[in-house]
């Protein structure tokens, strides 16, 4: 059973907003997309993908520069070359920009380049670094772990908010069982159970849930449709090059077409997924 003292106990009268900007929250009406590639692999590729992306749009874009990889001789990512090509891109586009923390020596850097700090599956239990992130001034993304129950998952937010950051926002993205045709199983009953727990927003990963790109759009629309906040969602210029996770990326097309037809699932369920902006309104600083 879950503690009843905990300090993120839904109460039917309270939903946390989380705020990413000035201009983007989750949890309240509008539902909140984050795009882009698995790994930051250069200037380019990032700057090509918060273009395309103006026409889903999307709120916010991802890529990680310290990468938890199964091998230590895989690609470890750009670190703080990441970072700014990451700044950059933020700036010039006006999106906010969500990387993973691995590590407290990290935090740092981390919280002067990005808007959102993402906690990964692996660490989910790393209660040093989830106490460290309590400190942190700015909102974290918590990924449940690889083989987490719910109540780990909600203890591990637990942990965060106890140590003083209530900006948390809870991310599923699939648990590993028996069966490896898909590369988790993503479990929509958690997406559910933890809005009816917590006061926290939730978002859904489909991309590491089920590891292969034709099989992300139909499960973002169930997401949609079960009341998740969000979704987060890998793409890439080249899906086939990339340089981490390329069997799931979407191509860029994809993701602006897939974010269309969300729009109509969200409206359904009374959420508002925002229109793409006019030529005159995107504004690209020179
Ligand atoms: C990622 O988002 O690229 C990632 C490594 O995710 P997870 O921690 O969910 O495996
Ligand atoms: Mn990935």
């Amino acid at each position: 059973m879950l503690n009843a003292k905990l300090t993120l106990a839904a109460h039917s009268d309270h939903q946390t907003l989380v705020k990413l900007s000035e201009q983007v929250a989750f949890g309240g009406r509008e539902f909140v997309i984050i795009g882009g590639p698995c790994t930051v692999e250069s200037r380019l590729q990032m700057e090509t993908v918060a273009t395309q992306l103006q026409h889903a749009p999307v709120q916010a874009l991802r890529g990680g520069v310290f990468k938890p990889r199964t091998s230590p001789y895989a690609f470890q990512g750009l670190g703080i070359e990441g970072l700014e090509i990451l700044s950059d891109v933020r700036q010039r586009h006006n999106l906010p920009v969500v990387t993973e923390v691995m590590s407290i020596a990290q935090i740092e850097s981390i919280v002067t380049y990005a808007d959102m700090l993402q906690v990964g599956s692996r660490n989910m239990q790393n209660f040093d670094l989830l106490k460290a992130l309590g400190q942190a001034e700015k909102p974290i993304l918590l990924k449940r772990g690889l083989a987490a129950t719910v109540e780990e998952f909600v203890m591990a937010a637990e942990y965060i908010l106890s140590h003083g950051n209530p900006n948390v926002v809870l991310c599923e993205r699939g648990i590993r069982s028996f069966d490896n045709y898909t590369r988790n199983v993503l479990d929509l009953g958690a997406v559910v159970a933890l809005k009816q727990l917590t006061h926290l927003p939730v978002i859904v990963d489909p991309s590491h849930a089920v590891g292969k790109r034709e099989l992300v759009a139909p499960l973002a629309k169930a997401a949609v449709a079960c009341g998740a906040d969000g979704l987060i969602i890998e793409c890439h210029p080249e899906p086939e090059k990339s340089v981490s996770d390329a069997r799931q990326a979407l191509s860029l097309e994809d993701m602006v077409d897939l974010v269309h037809s969300l729009r109509p699932i969200a409206a359904a369920v009374g959420r508002t997924i925002p229109e793409v902006k006019s030529l005159a309104e995107l504004s690209v600083a020179a």
